[in-house]
């Protein structure tokens, strides 16, 4: 389905909906206050392909660390947009601590934590002034956890006193669309700008997330920013998140999104760009780097060296596809294909750009390479050699053919 047409919202360098590219987003799990380590941080989640970088900016040494956070980023060659993510003091924070306010090239609130009463209303309208004031853009952005219990107390009460209720998660999910509705037209009423404003509305499970975005688009034209929050853990969460934002994008809903994985003990953080970047390259929406097919194995494999080899090319390509990046242009679309026996492995590797396909069970110990669709030499020796003399075959391919403005044959 064709791309929902949204106002464009720039924030830094990066440009968020209309028909600009899908935005990968990813978040810092470090304690802002340290401005090296969370540097350090974001400067790899945007090395792996972050296009734009969120940190909790939760106290006084947080904000005042964020302007040494964007300068060693600056430092580092790393132009991503900087992203706070405040919650309860953000207005405080933000008036108290301008060079954070200066620095940064997007504000994320939450309607839901602005404060209560009379205060919600001040504090909100002191953070739109600080946006407005310093021309940054603002994301409103709404959770399911952690909704205005004003708003949610009365839609109750008018569902109660309907003549068809509806079930009380609907009726969360639309406490949801209503308060990210209502706060734009509060922020607009308050002089921030139209293509200032980026919108989200998550929750945790895959078919209210559905539900909301399809709500909030159809009764918005700001950009969404998708993404299931608490998505959980490795497998569970990737799947759960691109259950739930597949849909959606496969509809033309969102224009920038992240994958809220809980990083597996002592797992690398840049696991939910590579996901994000792996759902829209998925779907066509993108293409990040290149692609590699790898069959499953089955009682024909022999050995584990094929899984080892297929692994191998993954962490080898993307070691090396910050540079290529850089330096060969139209790289991300190269396929590699790396297969288990003679059954599937010859067509597979003839199929991509480059393939290999090593011995089954009681086939002779051999490797055919094949470029293009010919075979071209056969490896043979250990893993290790037969890994490294690929991964040569591969880079003299890169080089051949995505010189400056080269496309693959
Ligand atoms: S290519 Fe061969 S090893 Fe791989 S799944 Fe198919 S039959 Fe099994």
């Amino acid at each position: 389905m064709a791309r929902k047409e949204t106002t464009t919202v720039q924030a830094g360098p990066v440009i968020l909906g209309g028909q600009a590219p899908i935005v990968v987003q990813a978040m810092t799990n470090t304690d802002t206050s340290d401005a090296v380590e969370t540097a350090e941080q974001c400067a790899a989640l945007a090395t792996a392909g972050a296009e734009m970088v969120r940190v909790t900016v939760n106290t006084g040494k947080a904000a005042a660390a964020v302007p040494e956070i964007k300068a060693r980023l600056l430092d580092m060659g790393v132009t991503a947009p900087l992203i706070g993510d405040f919650h309860y003091n953000g207005h405080t924070l933000l008036r108290e601590y301008p060079p954070c306010a200066e620095a940064l090239d997007k504000y994320r609130i939450n309607p839901g934590n602005v404060g209560k009463g009379d205060a919600h209303a001040a504090h909100f309208a002191e953070i739109c002034a600080l946006a407005r004031d310093g021309d940054k853009a603002l994301r409103i952005g709404v959770n399911a956890g952690s909704l205005d219990p004003e708003l949610v107390k009365k839609m109750l009460d008018e569902n109660t006193m309907s003549q068809v209720p509806e079930a009380a998660d609907r009726i969360i999910n639309r406490c949801m669309v209503q308060s990210a509705l209502q706060s734009t037209e509060q922020a607009l009423a308050l002089g921030v700008r139209e293509d200032r404003i980026v919108l989200s509305c998550k929750s945790s499970r895959p078919a209210d997330l559905i539900f909301v975005n399809r709500e909030l688009s159809r009764q918005t034209r700001q950009p969404i920013h998708l993404g299931l929050t608490e998505a959980g853990l490795g497998m569970k969460g990737i799947i759960w998140s691109a259950a739930a934002m597949g849909v959606l994008l496969e509809e033309g809903i969102g224009d920038t999104i992240r994958v809220s994985l809980t990083p597996e003990p002592g797992g690398s953080r840049c696991d939910e760009v590579y996901a994000a970047q792996q759902l829209l390259q998925a779907l066509a929406l993108r293409q990040f780097c290149p692609t590699v097919t790898s069959c499953p194995g089955c009682g024909r494999t022999a050995g584990d060296d094929f899984q080892w080899l297929a692994a191998e090319t993954e962490g080898y390509i993307r070691s090396r596809i910050p540079e290529w990046r850089k330096r060969r242009p139209g790289v991300e679309a190269l396929t590699i294909a790396v297969m288990g026996c003679i059954v599937n492995g010859p067509g597979e590797s003839r199929a991509a750009h480059i393939g290999i396909s090593l011995p089954g069970r009681q086939e002779h110990p051999r490797c055919p390479v094949y470029l293009d669709g010919e075979k071209t030499t056969l490896l043979s020796g250990t893993r290790e050699t037969v890994a490294r003399d690929f991964f040569e075959i591969l880079e003299d391919y890169v080089a051949r053919h995505f010189s400056e403005g080269a496309q693959p044959a």
